[in-house]
């Protein structure tokens, strides 16, 4: 079912048993799970079914720190969500990632990658993947030539990626949401303000509002924000009526820890000979292989975890860096420009956002490769969503991140580059040369040529300790029984991989948890 909620007469009051907040790839998975449940989840997305600039613009906010894109078109405000315009790739995060590891403070999920499996097994159609494997022998026995560099084999491994089409969530899942007779779809339904009950340990009820000048309240036993990572500090943080500093940050946690995918570009690797090095070029149907350093090297040499992929040097110096080609504030703009940066650096006509990745238009024997390293960001608790003065103007104060960075991330891309050097010539095959901007001794920083994902991570970290996170392994905030976070919020460490596979994957963990806490109550 669904309704508009500017069509509602002022002050209607919505009840169910589950209030989703956000309707994108953590809540239309979240919501599916529900469908024949026999409970009744209401689902309140702040936008409508296509892009509407003044929803959008409810968005926009301050940075300082590390230069950002304009938050206002970093994630996408309507039904589907961010959806509307990812990329596609998914991989799954490794053991390494879910473990405490002593050089990276702040390390450690209370969940292991054992709990997470499971659900990227039920994660993997959803997203349209081909296969629910990620082991590159699987794929070398469909393409024999997929085969990765002559590196010991103590030291990389190859991570595979696979390409979702992109699922475009809005328009995939639109029908199926709006049939299912469990599902109450509210678009227009922007949340504003989360209330409790006296002493705070659950949630009554929360206000939605629009542009039509409509106030709404919902009430529901249990409540998930799932608005995405800096949406959801920001929805917490305002919801500061009962709680001066916000719900769930008694331990000024809320927002902090913000991270990032790093996408650095600042090494070369020059082969003796030409090679198509096939295996990395997205080659076969929808997969890609990238070096990963083993867990053992990542302990031994102290650093992040990181994996490096290769793009024809002649193609990628003429591809700027994403943070320059994504500075307009319109999201369809920088989509566009994207292609047209991408489609003129291959020298190819415009085509779909991305493609450069699976087209197999980059595939031939090259001497030169530019070598992008993917690296997860240090927790670091400086890096944080705060409160900015200024309001939007449903009366919400709006976002602003400081994005900053520890001295491991430069010490990790440095070293990572490094050992690729150091194999690439014991295996004669090559050298590595490191840019300028990196080559440097003594200087501290980012390189200029850094980007980043678009993937907005930490600002809920889950912990078993509330000292420590915001939200527990089953992602409800600590003292507050009935509300909990979907999405990359709870990620307390990010891979090196992109989110959106372990988003889905969670999400489905958190309806299961649900359905037995919903049962249990009824
Ligand atoms: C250009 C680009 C490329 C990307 N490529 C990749 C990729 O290749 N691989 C990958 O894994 N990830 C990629 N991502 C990231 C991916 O899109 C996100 O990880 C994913 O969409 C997050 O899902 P989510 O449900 O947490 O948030 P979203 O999909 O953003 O959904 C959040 C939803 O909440 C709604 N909402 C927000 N606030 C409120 C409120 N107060 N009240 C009601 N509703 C609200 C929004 O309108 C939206 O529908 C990319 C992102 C961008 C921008």
């Amino acid at each position: 079912m669904h309704v508009d909620a500017r069509t509602l007469p002022d002050d209607s009051l919505i009840e169910g048993d589950l209030c989703i907040v956000g309707a994108g790839a953590a809540g239309i998975s979240l919501a599916l799970e529900f469908r024949n449940s026999g409970y009744k989840v209401l689902l309140l997305e702040g936008g409508g079914f296509e892009y509407d600039d003044r929803v959008q613009q409810l968005y926009d906010g301050k940075t300082t720190g590390q230069p950002y894109y304009p938050l206002k078109s970093s994630e996408l405000h309507y039904f589907g969500g961010t959806t509307g315009h990812w990329a596609g790739m998914c991989s799954i995060f490794d053991p390494i990632v879910f473990q405490n590891r002593p050089w990276v403070e702040h390390s450690g999920w209370p969940i292991t990658q054992a709990t997470v499996l499971p659900y990227y097994d039920r994660a993997w159609p959803i997203l349209d993947l081909q296969s629910r494997e990620f082991d590159l022998g699987y794929w070398q026995k469909r393409d024999p030539s997929l085969v990765p560099l002559p590196f010991d084999d103590d030291v990389f491994w190859t991570k595979v990626w696979q390409f979702s089409a992109p699922t475009r969530f809005g328009q995939k899942y639109k029908e199926a949401v709006v049939t299912a007779p469990d599902i109450h779809l509210y678009t227009y339904a922007n949340v504003v303000d989360l209330a409790g009950n006296e002493g705070l340990s659950a949630i009554r009820e929360v206000t939605v509002k629009n542009y039509a000048g409509k106030t709404h309240k919902v009430r529901a036993r249990h409540f998930v924000l799932a608005c995405a990572g800096i949406q959801n500090a920001r929805v917490l943080l305002a919801a500061n009526k009962q709680a001066s500093a916000g719900l769930g940050n008694d331990h000024d946690l809320v927002g902090r820890f913000f991270m990032e995918h790093l996408e650095i570009k600042s090494a070369e690797l020059w082969l003796e000979q030409k090679t198509d090095l096939k295996l990395y070029m997205a080659a076969a149907p929808r997969v890609q292989g990238e070096l990963a350093l083993r867990p053992g090297q990542q302990a031994r040499h102290g650093v992040l975890n990181g994996i490096v992929s290769f793009t024809p040097l002649q193609v990628a110096e003429r591809m700027p860096p994403f943070i320059e080609v994504w500075s307009d504030t319109d999201p369809r703009v920088n989509e566009e420009q994207v292609r047209q940066a991408q489609s003129k650096a291959r020298g190819t006509r415009v085509g779909h956002f991305f493609d450069v990745l699976r087209t197999g238009e980059i595939h031939g024997a090259h001497r030169a490769f530019q070598m992008i390293l993917r690296l997860e960001q240090a927790p670091n608790p400086d890096s944080r969503v705060t409160l900015a003065q200024e309001k939007d103007e449903l009366g919400v104060p709006r976002a602003e991140l400081n994005w900053t960075f520890t001295k491991l991330e430069r010490q990790s891309i440095r070293k990572i580059y490094e050992i690729v050097g150091q194999q690439a010539g014991a295996a004669g095959l090559g050298r590595v040369k490191l840019k300028d901007d990196l080559a440097e001794d003594g200087v501290e920083g980012l390189p200029a040529s850094t980007s980043a994902g678009w993937h907005h991570m930490g600002t809920t970290r889950m912990s078993d300790d509330p000292k420590t996170g915001v939200v527990d392994a089953n992602c409800q905030v600590h003292g507050i029984q009935n509300l909990f976070v979907a999405g990359s919020s709870v990620f307390p460490t990010g891979s090196a991989v992109n989110p959106t596979f372990t988003i889905v994957a969670l999400a489905l963990r958190l309806a299961d948890h649900l359905k037995a806490k919903l049962a249990a109550t009824s």
